[in-house]
């Protein structure tokens, strides 16, 4: 019976892969484009028709067609937002001349003129309405004429810097229609394309001395004479005048013009490339597979020249490679132009690519090897760039990886690049330099999952995981399968898939059924979820000449895990522990001395610090731990510790000077410690901090748990020589709350703990306390809005004093000026209420009271914060202020004059900020308003204030009071205006997570 079942299932099963294959379809579009270039207005003219073939089961009643040069007309627009939000407004402030657009279209459906519709929010995007259904299996051809105001390069892909042009994402394009139904796109930076397949004639009229690259084979003689002529040919050769790269100066265009005519099959666009300057070199490649040549072209400036002239050879090895391992080059040329419009990196188009201006060999043949292989990852497996991004620059970051293995197996150069090879990151191949980006963002719980809709990612994780983690999850495959078998299946879905639009579903069922295994730990824990890799050995055990390996799942992602053994320091053996939910174990036909997990290092652990095991030695480590200074990468094979002197300063401490001790490296561990005692002149004994932490990364609901301890001792008042120091012990929690598929929403969570000591002569005061802390921000294009929810609880054990008050602080912050300079209005309101109060010495109202002002020294109960004068009363470190509590900006009068400003029983406040419209951006304008219960008061007391500050960030601000309510200027004991001023340090010592994704370049 359940054999029969068995035997049912798999029956349906193969009708439903082969009925999948079978139903498969893809519509298909033929262009003619004639266009001409005008290089004084920078404009093109042109007339296009194309034929589109309703392939789908459907009747279409409409057909989405981009008009992506519409993108560049406003800020309004997708591409103008997204650019606006990266912090690049060029689009929303720019000049009008930088703008760009597409008009003149007049659309025609088979002769008949058909309408137009715009969609709402995309101008973009547009909405061709037919006169006549077109059922399946039937033609259309569709003609209209079009206009396109070139916008400048400085914008985004297609765009003219003087009179070098890109001319890409040019031309009224249908939408992709497909299984899921229409793909109708606005035009982006971050975030590519998706379009039909289909044929292209492309002919272009423009002054006769243009260079032109571009997607097709060219037909037109004489330009193909023109080509080979200037082939090969210097700068002088070509008679061209002298010019430099910034100058931006050109060559007079010749008056008369030429019309140069490309065609190819079987692409999803069409871009072209013209510059009167271009130096050309002509190559050839043989093509691994067939033995076809295939014609390459290398186009570029003589500023460039010195690094260009070896583009040839990095095409070369590109297209021989990427054909090895996916498939022959099905066309005849390949083409990359150096494009001196954008800063850095390169875009890809069938058979060419534009370069930006790169500074080294081995950083232009990266990118051109990038570039080049998006033939395969874009051009030929045409999938869906926008949603599923991994597809094309993730596999193609594979192979450039690989890429970089085969042709430079020393590859150590990298090294150079970071950090200029210091801090022992010395032999970092290019896989290297990939798998420590994504430990880093992965260490610190930022990373989301590969299969993120691209305009989604966040900045850091566009690249370092859509383009790396995908590279590196798939050379962990390779590693695993196999490069024969690996590649068997990487060309079966290339032969299967060409010129297709494959889904992650497609490509899954191809590699699955080529290596017969069960890929769900790689498509679905690795791509579509966060789920970490950790495996960790449980038991080595010796016995008759072996060695048996047992070695757990202590991660979230049940998928193979290489373990190699060693004997006198020599990989001995290599063996591949299979998917593993819990625990597996390996044999090794010798006996070894030492074991690792994953010592090739394609496996992308984040931690890999449980993965070695050594017969002898101190915690397992085969190396002695070695101190190091300052900071490192994290060796699995070696105790990390580093060093570093240690310096310090406060108003009682003075100077203080000693040396930390602590394991940060990069990747960060999971344990980190910190020890950093230091010697104090002011107080004559040791001061210092000292940390230790655990995280965990967990699998649902937090980005990232830590649970830490820690110590500190700092001297905090002036009264003697040998105390009048606190001892703080601090245990905490602490977590991002979230599940890291990004979003506008960041929260966090904090739960303190604390026992403190605050030693005076001649009595000691004890506190016992703690608090929980919830933040919640937002932000979304001009606004951003938070949350801090706060309760604190703290005891003296001695007498019966405790107090518990709550708070909640709401702060809303709006870009009200938007230009480049970018000004903000800020408004926050406080409302804070202790539940009891019961101190002993009334001292204590000022110390554990709401203060008005924000806490000082003296309200950081909980020491959280650098004061310079903790316990300081009067001058100018009683003036330092946090902002947070009652938030006014200008001091409150201290100790002498009483407690007015403080409060143990109720507060709220409104606090109100102004960056300046005008001048720098460090100038402000702030008025506070509060509401208070004051002490022996029946009534609840108003304050106000107004002044202008400067402000450095949240870090540092000054404010300047202008106007103060009476209550404020009164409670100052002089009148001396500078006692008003207050400012602000925030040095946020404790609260930040010991994060080293800053230090990354
Ligand atoms: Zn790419």
């Amino acid at each position: 019976m359940k054999i029969q079942l068995l035997l049912i299932c798999l029956f349906f099963g193969a009708i439903r892969l082969q009925a999948q294959v079978q139903n498969y379809w893809q519509q298909k579009v033929d262009y003619t484009i004639t266009v001409k270039l005008d290089d004084v207005k920078h404009t093109l003219s042109g007339f296009e028709s194309f034929v589109y073939h309703n392939n789908s089961p459907q009747t279409l009643d409409f057909i989405y067609i981009h008009l992506w040069p519409n993108a560049y007309t406003s800020g309004k627009t997708a591409l103008g937002k997204q650019l606006y939000e990266s912090g690049d407004p060029v689009l929303t402030f720019g000049k009008d001349s930088i703008r760009g657009g597409i008009d003149s279209l007049h659309f025609q459906v088979n002769g008949q003129d058909a309408v137009l519709s715009f969609d709402a929010k995309n101008p973009d995007i547009a909405k061709l309405t037919l006169n006549q259904p077109l059922n399946p299996g039937e033609s259309m051809t569709v003609t209209t004429p079009f206009h396109v105001k070139i916008p400048s390069g400085e914008v985004s892909r297609l765009g003219h810097v003087g009179q070098s042009y890109q001319i890409t994402q040019w031309y009224p394009k249908p939408a992709v229609y497909d299984k899921n139904g229409w793909n109708q796109i606005p035009y982006l930076t971050q975030g590519e394309f998706y379009s039909e397949y289909g044929t292209f004639d492309v002919s272009i009229t423009l002054p006769k001395n243009y260079v032109v690259g571009a997607t097709g084979d060219l037909q037109t003689e004489s330009e193909i004479a023109f080509m080979d002529s200037i082939q090969g040919k210097s700068f002088s050769e070509r008679g061209l005048p002298k010019d430099f790269l910034g100058k931006k100066s050109f060559p007079k265009s010749d008056k008369e013009w030429k019309t140069i005519r490309f065609t190819q099959k079987d692409v999803h666009d069409f871009a072209w490339f013209a510059d009167k300057r271009f130096l050309v070199l002509k190559g050839e490649v043989t093509l691994p597979h067939s033995k076809r040549k295939v014609t390459t072209w290398s186009l570029f400036t003589s500023a460039n020249e010195k690094v260009w002239k070896r583009a040839p050879e990095y095409i070369r090895d590109a297209t021989y490679y990427y054909s090895l391992w996916n498939g022959d080059y099905p066309y005849n040329q390949v083409t990359a132009v150096d494009g001196t419009i954008s800063a850095g990196g390169g875009m890809e188009y069938p058979n060419v690519t534009v370069i930006g201006n790169t500074g080294s060999d081995i950083e232009l043949e990266i990118v051109i090897v990038h570039e080049v292989g998006h033939n395969w990852f874009y051009g030929i497996l045409g999938t869906n760039e926008r949603v599923h991004g991994w597809m094309d620059e993730g596999m193609n970051t594979l192979n450039e990886m690989r890429y970089m293995a085969t042709k430079y197996p020393e590859n150590t150069y990298l090294s150079d690049q970071i950090l200029n090879g210091r801090f022992h990151f010395d032999h970092l191949s290019h896989y290297d330099s990939g798998d420590l980006m994504y430990r880093v963002i992965g260490g610190v719980g930022e990373d989301q999952p590969i299969e993120t809709h691209a305009a989604k990612f966040i900045d850091i994780n566009y690249a370092g995981i859509m383009y790396q983690k995908t590279g590196l999850v798939f050379t962990y495959l390779k590693e695993y399968l196999g490069d024969s078998l690996f590649d068997q299946a990487m060309k079966t879905y290339y032969n299967e898939w060409s010129f297709k639009h494959p889904q992650p579903e497609d490509m899954r069922a191809t590699l699955e059924r080529v290596t017969q295994r069960d890929l769900s730990w790689l498509f679905v824990d690795l791509i579509q979820t966060t789920n970490h890799i950790d495996y960790k050995i449980a038991k080595v055990r010796s016995f008759g000449g072996k060695t048996a390996v047992t070695v757990k799942n202590a991660g979230q992602v049940d998928g193979p895990i290489e373990v190699s053994g060693f004997r006198d320091g020599q990989k001995v053996q290599t063996l591949w522990a299979e998917n593993g939910s819990k625990k597996s174990e390996v044999m090794f036909d010798s006996e070894m001395d030492a074991v690792q997990i994953n010592a090739s290092g394609k496996a992308p652990e984040i931690v890999q610090s449980n993965n070695y095991w050594h017969r002898e030695g101190l915690f397992g480590k085969i190396e002695k731990p070695q101190l190091q200074f300052l900071i490192g990468k994290n060796e699995v094979t070696r105790s990390n510790l580093f060093w570093s002197p240690a310096l310090g300063g406060n108003a009682y401490d003075q100077f203080m000077l000693g040396i930390a001790l602590h394991n940060f490296s990069i990747p960060s561990s999971r344990f980190q410690f910190l020890l950093a005692p230091m010697y104090s002149f002011g107080g004559k004994r040791i001061s210092g901090i000292a940390e230790i932490s655990r995280t965990f990364l967990p699998k649902n609901s937090l980005k990232l748990s830590r649970f830490g301890i820690s110590l500190r001792s700092f001297k905090n008042d002036t009264l003697g020589t040998n105390d009048g120091y606190y001892v703080a012990v601090l245990p905490y929690w602490a977590a991002k709350i979230g599940n890291r598929t990004g979003g506008p929403v960041t929260q966090n969570i904090r739960l303190q703990t604390m026992y403190r000591l605050d030693v005076f002569r001649p009595k000691q005061r004890e506190l016992l306390g703690g608090y929980i802390q919830y933040n919640f921000h937002f932000k979304k294009e001009d606004h951003q809005a938070g949350l801090e929810f706060r309760t604190d609880y703290a005891a003296n054990p001695v007498n019966s004093d405790n107090f518990s008050r709550s708070s909640l602080a709401a702060s809303y912050k709006y870009r009200y000026l938007k230009n480049k300079r970018s000004r903000w209005v800020e408004l926050r309101l406080f409302a804070g209420n202790y539940w009891n109060f019961n101190m002993y010495n009334s001292g204590n109202t000022a110390n554990y009271g709401y203060a008005l002002s924000g806490s000082g020294g003296g309200q950081d109960v909980f020491v959280e914060d650098y004061f310079f004068g903790r316990s300081a009363l009067s001058g100018i470190w009683s003036q330092q202020r946090l902002e947070n509590m009652g938030g006014f900006r200008s001091t409150v009068g201290n100790g002498n004059s009483g407690y007015f400003g403080t409060t143990t029983s109720w507060m709220t406040t409104a606090n109100f900020y102004l960056e300046s419209p005008i001048g720098p951006k460090i100038f402000g304008l702030y008025a506070d308003f509060g509401l208070f219960d004051e002490a022996f008061k029946s009534v609840p007391t108003q304050a106000w204030d107004l002044g202008l500050a400067i402000r450095l960030g949240t870090t540092f601000g000054i404010y300047f009071p202008v106007f103060q309510s009476d209550n404020i200027t009164n409670s100052y004991a002089t009148q001396n205006y500078a006692e008003r001023i207050r400012f602000t340090l925030k040095l946020n010592l404790t609260n930040k997570p010991i994060d080293w994704l800053k230090l990354m370049p």
